[in-house]
């Protein structure tokens, strides 16, 4: 039985207003009479100021829209803040929370990650959270030790809300450079053994994505892989003939059931 998969496009900060919802458009129309939800989840995270105008163009469809970050709390003194609750209110259902993008620039750690966990669950949103080694932290071997460590406090508290947790090597992100879909495998079964062991009555609860590098020629491979229940897509997923694509290629090949 195949299990479901779940695609997560990342725009980052590409892409006007108008620019997005005309993406959107031009991928509903590319999955137009043949895309199963059931069988590929999509959900799109345009940069929050197109959040809106892409929800109102994907209402009607199934395809979700996420936020690509969030701030703690729900109003307040935080000049150029966005709240887990003004993201709901503009159409998202998902946010990504700890992109290593934000780790790097804006020196996120994973208390600050918990926290915006529980921000987005108490806003209704499903969180995406991104963990993943540094090449440097590869090469000493330290993979398996730095996953581990990025997931202590995340599991630490009750489940209490969506939680899809996105396999990042910071290395492979935007850099053309994919790991084995193996070792993906490996640190995978890593993930769901910390979930099962912290949650073990949401174990199949949280999903774990793989994301550095993605595109419709690679996507297949790590989707054969057990424990891999979908992936978090970058770059590729900026046009919409390779999101199609990609859609495309989960529904044949993937996620296996576990
Ligand atoms: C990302 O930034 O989350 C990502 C996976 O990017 P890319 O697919 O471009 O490597």
């Amino acid at each position: 039985m195949q299990g479901r998969a779940l695609l997560i496009g990342n725009w980052k900060m590409n892409k006007t207003v108008e620019g997005s919802a005309g993406h959107a458009r031009t991928l509903i129309r590319a999955l137009e009479d043949w895309w199963d939800p059931k069988l590929v989840q999509v959900v799109l995270a345009p940069t929050a100021l197109a959040i809106a105008a892409v929800g109102r163009i994907l209402a009607g469809t199934d395809i979700a829209v996420a936020g690509q970050n969030l701030e703690l709390g729900t109003e307040g003194a935080l000049t150029g803040g966005i709240s887990g609750y003004l993201l709901y209110e503009a159409g998202a259902r998902w946010v990504i929370v700890g992109h290593s993008e934000r780790r790097q620039h804006f020196a996120e750690d994973d208390a600050l990650i918990t926290e915006k966990v529980k921000a987005a669950w108490q806003a209704g949103l499903n969180a995406v959270v991104c963990i993943g080694e540094t090449e440097a932290e590869r090469n000493q071997g330290a993979t398996e030790r730095v996953v581990r460590q990025q997931l202590n406090l995340l599991l630490a508290g009750p489940l209490k809300g969506g939680l899809t947790i996105a396999y990042e090597p910071v290395w492979a992100i935007g850099s053309g450079r994919v790991p084995e879909p193996e070792e993906v495998a490996e640190i995978a079964a890593i993930i769901h053994g910390e979930v099962g062991a912290r949650w073990p009555e949401a174990e199949n609860r949280v999903a774990v994505l793989y994301g550095g590098s993605v595109n419709a020629k690679n996507l297949g491979g790590f989707l054969n892989q057990a424990d891999v229940g979908g992936a978090l897509i970058g770059g590729a997923s900026l046009a919409a003939g390779e999101m199609a694509a990609m859609v495309r290629a989960a529904q044949q090949e993937g996620p296996r059931a576990r």
